[in-house]
């Protein structure tokens, strides 16, 4: 077998396993496997891509393993130090970053690849010039998106949807305007197209830090979903740029699985596709409900809380964002533990968008080894709250709110939530009466059969269990 098979071969397996990572992480039950096989294809492709520079060396081994390995290293070394400092609060920030820098690769690559057309996929120059404008635009685009993302997530940027007049001309002018500048690019005389690659690069800029500044708060994490099936295009585009397979595979594995979550994420918050990628859904929606008068709350201890699940004979718990900054996971385990054994039947509800990731509480129950099979999704649930004793709103809010039913005019309005207020008695864990992600009011705590556990999560329920 030739070196060059040989890497061909590698780069193969790694794309079955990325495959394989993508399959195991679907299911909670397969998801350590799938995420063993995405360490594995990662580091073979690493090893492999090592191989294909060496195969392919121009500069002599010594400079091209001096190019490859002291980046590597620089890279991995802030990689790490970033993954260990992360908080799980601050995973959304941190891959709304990363997704940032897929973006600007594809721009550099793009750069890199005109200039040194050595790079390039031997194909026809207008095929290769087309793949270097197209990989430019997406990455450009995905670049100043994920940073206001960024921005967006971490709270450095305010989470209200900005709202230019015209915004969608403007958004298709910047569009068909790439569009020409990519035709200029094709037809400019060889080696002259640096202006109108210039060009798109800002358009790029320019779309994607406008489109995802009109996304609202609470759409938020579709954006998320959809920078990370873009930053999968970017890297495939650089796949093109690279002639590189195993970029372009994977590439459009990431592309089309984060295009299919964010579809998922769509549906689960009853938002139209297109109008969140074209930005400002729910315009004039902007009625936060926060001076509206819903009259007084009720406030609960612990122990009045521990009485009322003893009493119980069916409790649901809804976690939220909360849970997650709380860290109040093992003590929720270690409560449905003990409810458990008391033959009380508990059962989770999730909603899709609870926390600040796609399956943030799966993850974080998981963890906690709360037992899969209590674990159901909003849509098994919902129609169980009526012959609920007791709901525990651990942290929840936005995704227990009912004006997202009830109030036409309020930015969550469509939104299924977890219909949590339809149980006997509802009780909602949380530090003060302020709003959740959204910045709504929630309705739910001025029920008559709502009572507030003011406190922080893990303290409030390691006092229920001691009390029980
Ligand atoms: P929310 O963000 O709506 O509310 C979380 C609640 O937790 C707050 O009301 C807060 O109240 C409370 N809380 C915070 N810290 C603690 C603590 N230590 N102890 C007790 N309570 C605490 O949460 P949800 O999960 O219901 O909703 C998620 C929201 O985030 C949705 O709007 C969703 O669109 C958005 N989002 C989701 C993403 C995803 O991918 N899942 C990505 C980006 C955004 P208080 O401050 O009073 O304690």
């Amino acid at each position: 077998m030739t070196a060059e098979s040989l890497v061909q071969t590698t780069f193969i397996i790694a794309a079955l396993l990325f495959i394989l990572a993508l399959a195991g992480l679907s299911r909670h039950e397969s998801a350590r496997m799938g995420n063993l096989a995405g360490m594995v294809g990662m580091t073979l492709a690493g090893v492999a891509t090592v191989g294909y520079a060496l195969t392919h060396s121009q500069r002599g081994i010594p400079l091209t393993l001096v190019l490859l390995v002291v980046p590597l290293l620089i890279g991995s070394a802030i990689g790490l130090w970033l993954a260990l400092r992360v908080q799980m609060t601050g995973m959304p920030q941190l891959i709304a970053m990363l997704h940032s820098f897929v973006g600007l690769a594809a721009v550099l690559v793009g750069f890199s690849s005109f200039l040194d057309t050595a790079a390039s996929t031997g194909g026809s120059e207008t095929a290769h010039l087309v793949e270097v404008g197209v990989g430019v635009l997406i990455g450009a685009y995905t670049f100043t998106g994920s940073v206001v993302a960024y921005g967006k997530l971490s709270g450095r940027l305010a989470g209200r949807p900005l709202m230019l007049p015209g915004r969608t001309w403007l958004n298709l002018g910047a569009f068909l305007a790439s569009v020409a500048a990519i035709v200029w690019l094709v037809m400019a005389p060889h080696g002259q197209g640096l202006w109108p690659l210039g060009l798109v690069t800002l358009l790029g800029f320019a779309l994607g830090w406008h489109m995802v500044s009109s996304i609202g708060g609470g759409d938020m994490p579709v954006v998320v979903s959809m920078l990370n099936s873009w930053s999968g295009w970017a890297a495939a585009a650089a796949g093109f740029m690279l002639g590189n397979d195993l970029l372009i595979v994977t590439g459009a594995l990431v592309g089309s699985s984060g295009a299919i979550l964010s579809y998922l994420m769509c549906k689960a918050m009853n938002r139209s596709f297109i109008s969140v990628i074209l930005g400002g859904f729910g315009e004039g929606a902007t009625v936060s409900g926060v001076d509206r008068d819903y009259g007084e709350h009720r406030e609960v201890s612990a122990s009045e809380v521990a009485a009322l699940l003893r009493d119980a004979q069916s409790v649901v718990i809804t976690p939220g964002y909360g849970m997650a900054v709380a860290q109040a996971q093992y003590p929720v385990a270690e409560l449905t533990r003990q409810l458990r054994a008391r033959g009380i039947k508990v059962r989770f509800g999730i909603h899709p968008v609870a926390g600040r990731l796609p399956g943030h509480m799966n993850v974080l129950l998981a963890e906690a080894k709360v037992p899969y099979d209590i674990v159901l999704e909003m849509d098994e649930i919902n129609d169980d709250f009526s012959d609920t004793d007791v709901v525990l709103v651990i942290g929840a809010n936005d995704t227990v709110n009912p004006a997202a039913l009830d109030e036409p005019d309020s930015p969550i309005a469509g939104m299924p939530v977890l219909e949590v207020w339809k149980a006997e008695t509802v009780v909602v864990f949380k530090r003060s009466m302020n709003a959740g992600y959204a910045g709504v009011q929630n309705p739910l705590f001025f029920r008559e059969n709502t009572v507030m556990l003011f406190g922080d999560a893990k303290d409030r329920v390691t006092d229920i269990t001691a009390a029980l």
